[in-house]
């Protein structure tokens, strides 16, 4: 197997029969460090909610999955897939307001071109969904806001609005779906590319708290920063006092506690069992 790319969390490789071999570790990253340790079980769970989240999608836009029966040493982390021609722009969807949607709100009304009403805060919900695509940054660099003209400009008038359409209606599905289950979709990062037929086609991972905020419905309260499915311990646990690092220090973070380890771990856990009704070690 050739190995191709490792990127923050993901390795993929090249199988002999010209499939891609995308294994999720159990890394994690924050403020664009990979941290220690890695979170265990972090890559199966994510694996296995992507495959769902696949095939729950699968009447929305086709896939790249071809099989998840792997080597023994990537069982449960890895998925065979299609090769794809990646489009080379992040395709997101917000249905709510925060993070770097939000300090561009804050900063001037607009998140990748698109003008919102005035009074939103952190947390709030929009009146629709909005596509709020970025540039695919190279490693280590950070992803900028396009707007849809510059995504246009790109890929064409035709792409960029077929690129619109799957973007908000895997996120309006996966929303749904979500809301049923008491959890909100703030909003998700898909990527898409072509199959060898000219089929553009859902790539990469899908609705993973990797590439998504997703939000506690009852614990819901706009004007705060958010509860959320993901590594929030991690982040909140860097940048209190007890961690002793400071970001803007260039240092890489310290290593991660047992304690907040376990409780990202099952924050994960809860995250999987609650979207897809399973028990994730039955
Ligand atoms: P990082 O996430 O660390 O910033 P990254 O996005 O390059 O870097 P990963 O997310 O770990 O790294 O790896 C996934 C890579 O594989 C992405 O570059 C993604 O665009 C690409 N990819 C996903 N699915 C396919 C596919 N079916 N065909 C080709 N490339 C794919
Ligand atoms: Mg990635």
């Amino acid at each position: 197997m050739k190995h191709l790319h490792s990127g923050k969390v993901r390795d993929l490789y090249e199988t002999p029969d010209g499939l891609l071999l995308m294994v999720a570790s159990d890394r994690i990253s924050a403020f664009d460090y990979v941290l220690e340790p890695g979170i265990p079980d972090k890559g199966e769970i994510l694996t296995r909610l992507s495959l769902w989240w696949f095939e729950q999608l699968k009447d929305v836009v086709p896939n790249h999955v071809v099989s998840s029966d792997v080597p023994a040493e990537f069982a449960g982390r890895g998925v065979l897939c299609r090769r794809l021609r990646m489009v080379p722009v992040e395709c997101v969807a917000r249905g709510y307001l925060t993070g770097s949607g939000l300090v561009d709100y804050r900063r001037e009304g607009v998140v990748s071109g698109v003008r919102l009403p005035e009074g939103l805060t952190d947390g709030s919900r929009l009146p629709e969904p909005i596509f709020t695509p970025s540039s695919k940054a190279p490693m280590g660099e950070h992803d900028e806001p396009m707007t849809y003209e510059e995504v246009a400009a790109e890929v064409g008038e035709d792409v960029a609005e077929r690129l619109r359409r799957i973007t908000l209606d895997v996120y309006s599905r996966g929303a749904e779906i979500a809301l049923e289950r008491g959890i909100i979709l703030a909003d998700t990062k898909i990527e898409l590319g072509w199959d060898a037929d000219g089929v553009l086609t859902l790539g990469d991972e899908v609705l993973t708290p990797d590439s998504s905020r997703f939000w506690p419905l009852d614990q819901w309260e706009p004007g705060r920063s958010q509860p959320s499915f993901d590594k929030q311990f991690v982040r909140d646990w860097l940048l209190s006092p007890e961690s002793g690092w400071d970001r803007s220090s260039g240092e890489a973070p310290p290593p991660l506690p047992d304690e907040i380890v376990e409780r990202t771990r099952s924050r994960y856990v809860e995250a999987y069992e609650r979207l897809t009704g399973e028990r994730f070690r039955g």
